[in-house]
């Protein structure tokens, strides 16, 4: 994938005393060819190769950084910048109700995004109403009132005999009777954007005049995202971008072209068929993650809403710090298994995507209980200064575990180098974290 692709390139450049034009060149050969092969628009990569290379030669690399954390750096700058900089809110009108416009293709998740955008506003003390706006596909008015019901949020429908252009119209007129401070107007699809499709949409605006016109998109069609996302632009002026399956086996390359190529803020990621608060888009955040530096705000965040907030910060510090011993490894551990699905959290930590390649770190939870056996029948001593562990006491924690001398001494390597991968990151953060000094 791309961040493995990165991260090889940057490992590459690490640890060289001096960057030359011939370094810059290969890292963004490559970066080129991976960001293409993660099915970026081509235009986007030829001006963000551009823009890399010529912040970086002739570069003055202070002693504390070695070049390879300079260009990490930049490329991370730019990948942010290129995906909008900072994360886009949601608009609020200041004559309510806020008119929230959802339009998109048959399928990209529209309804769901509806629903999700409504659960994260209510969430926040907000009134919304949903308005069930297609009336062509089967079954979708009863889909959104299934998903207002299980969300306690009320749905607006006038039944599939009444034009959406006069359900959006009654829609708000209701919401405003009622109270409501925020309108979600679910509009029907189409498997390819046609005239029909875009008249009536264009006629609901029109009658509603929305604060916000979102178009959802699938981030799993790659650059055909970004090719829609261009069409609906052309014909109806988006405010915001909804990237949905994010949690799918996706490429990241339409999160990285739709702002650029359509200069609309990507608004918010969706991550799932469980209809959850709708998360905002982080650029920052993103950015972090495709270079493989590990989504440590994301982390450290779902962390919290599991674990307090004080041994979130512990945890954080310890992984800055690389300092953290055997204890700090099962503590650390187990607050990872409470927070779920183990993949997916070692790919947020940095380095643990890395590790999650490496084909002796298999991550199932059973080998986690035989790791925890493993450390448990360790002394306090040996838990705090690994480097005592000598043969004998390695015979002495297989017995004492219930596992093999091989195990032991596997889990002793992995250990040492996961501290030295962790050594290494936190260099490159410096001590105030990314941006520490770089500047
Ligand atoms: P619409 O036609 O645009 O309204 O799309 P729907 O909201 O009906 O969603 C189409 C399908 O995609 C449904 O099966 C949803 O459960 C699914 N879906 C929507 N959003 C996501 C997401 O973020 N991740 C995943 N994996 N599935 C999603
Ligand atoms: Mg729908």
């Amino acid at each position: 994938g791309l961040s493995n692709r990165l991260q090889n390139v940057f490992g590459k450049l690490r640890g060289k005393g001096k960057v030359s034009e011939d370094d810059v060149n290969e890292a963004m050969r490559e970066v080129r060819l991976a960001l293409l092969e993660a099915d970026v628009n081509f235009k986007v990569v030829k001006d963000f190769i551009a823009k890399v290379k010529e912040r970086t030669i002739g570069l003055e690399v202070s002693k504390s950084f070695t070049p390879g954390m300079v260009v990490v750096d930049i490329v991370n700058k730019e990948l942010t910048e290129l995906m909008g900089g900072t994360n886009a809110k949601l608009a609020k009108s200041n004559k309510p109700p806020t008119v929230i416009l959802m339009a998109g293709l048959q399928g990209a998740g529209k309804t769901t995004s509806s629903a999700k955008l409504a659960k994260s506003l209510l969430k926040d003390k907000h009134k919304p109403l949903l308005v069930a706006g297609d009336i062509y596909r089967p079954a979708a008015i009863k889909q959104l009132q299934v998903l207002g019901e299980q969300i306690g949020v009320p749905v607006f429908t006038m039944g599939d005999q009444t034009s959406p252009v006069e359900i959006a119209r009654q829609g708000l007129q209701l919401a405003k009777d009622n109270g409501h401070d925020y309108v979600i107007i679910d509009t029907a699809g189409r498997l390819h954007i046609d005239e029909a499709l875009m008249g009536e949409l264009r006629q609901i605006h029109e009658v509603t005049k929305p604060d916000e016109v979102l178009l959802v998109v699938d981030a799993m069609t790659g650059q055909e995202a970004v090719n829609v996302a261009q069409s609906f632009h052309s014909q109806l002026e988006l405010t915001g971008v909804v990237l949905t399956k994010l949690d799918g086996d996706t490429r990241g390359g339409a999160a990285l072209s739709v702002k650029a190529v359509t200069g609309c803020p990507i608004k918010f990621a969706a991550t799932g068929e469980k209809i959850e608060p709708l998360e905002p888009f982080h650029p920052e955040r993103m950015a972090s993650r495709i270079l493989g530096m590990g989504d440590m705000l994301s982390l450290i965040e779902k962390a919290q809403s599991s674990i307090d907030a004080e041994k979130a910060a512990e945890m954080e510090r310890k992984m800055r710090t690389a300092e953290f011993t055997f204890e700090d490894f099962l503590d650390q551990m187990e607050q990872v298994r409470k927070l779920g699905p183990l993949d997916q959290l070692l790919d947020m930590m940095p380095g643990m995507g890395k590790m999650k390649d490496m084909k002796n770190l298999k991550v199932d939870d059973k080998q986690i209980n035989r790791v925890e056996a493993i450390v448990r029948s360790m002394t306090k001593d040996e838990k705090r200064k690994p480097e005592i562990l000598n043969h004998s006491r390695r015979k002495r924690i297989a017995a004492g575990s219930g596992t093999s001398i091989t195990e032991v001494n596997r889990l002793i390597k992995q250990f040492d180098d996961m501290k030295k991968m962790m050594k290494q990151f936190s260099s490159m953060m410096g001590p105030k974290g990314p941006k520490g000094g770089m500047k």
